[in-house]
């Protein structure tokens, strides 16, 4: 977290010696639906964490209605597995995002969207609040553009850092500080 923004703090090893020139970007949006979504199209469901999630979810109910001492330890025990698993979850779809940015020579943009610029429509640029009817879906009032909110968001991502070279910069500048 820097400044309100979110950024993915990652360096590349890669096999040539001069670093290959970056002329496009994969736009990642930290989706409030999905774990995230990049300007690809490709969406990192975390269907799992979702799952084991309900599952630790519905068995701590269980324990808590036993409210017994050995049922309590047994919660707390549950509760770091299940946020380990949830960090690897994240650690992987991290390591994806990169190793696709990587071999296909790109720069990674990526940022949280928040207020006016998650409804910002990516073919047009309409900004309009009711370009936004639900968390998920995204339907551009102005040119009828309709998309999944998250892809919309991940393709003004790599817009906005493929025509303002500075957020890129600024990328750069966030990884040299963690
Ligand atoms: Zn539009």
């Amino acid at each position: 977290m820097h400044r309100g923004k979110w950024f993915l703090a990652a360096t590349c090893n890669i096999d040539h010696p001069t670093p290959a020139a970056i002329d496009d970007f994969l736009g990642v949006d930290l989706g409030a639906v999905q774990i995230a979504a990049d300007s690809d199209g490709q969406e990192f469901s975390g269907s799992m964490v979702n799952n084991v999630r309900y599952r630790h979810r519905k068995l701590r109910q269980n324990l808590q209605a036993i409210q017994s001492k050995s049922a309590k330890r047994h919660l707390k025990n549950h509760a770091g597995k299940e946020f380990r698993f949830a960090q690897n979850i994240n650690h992987t779809t991290a390591k994806e995002i990169v190793e696709k940015a990587k071999r296909t020579r790109r720069g990674i943009a990526i940022e949280k969207l928040t207020g006016i610029r998650d409804v910002e429509c990516s073919p047009c640029g309409h900004i309009e609040k009711a370009n936004r009817p639900s968390q998920s879906k995204f339907r551009c009032q102005s040119c009828n553009y309709a998309a999944n909110a998250d892809f919309n968001a991940a393709q003004n991502l790599r817009s906005r850092a493929k025509d303002n070279r500075p957020i890129a910069a600024r990328v750069r500048a966030a990884s040299r500080l963690h």
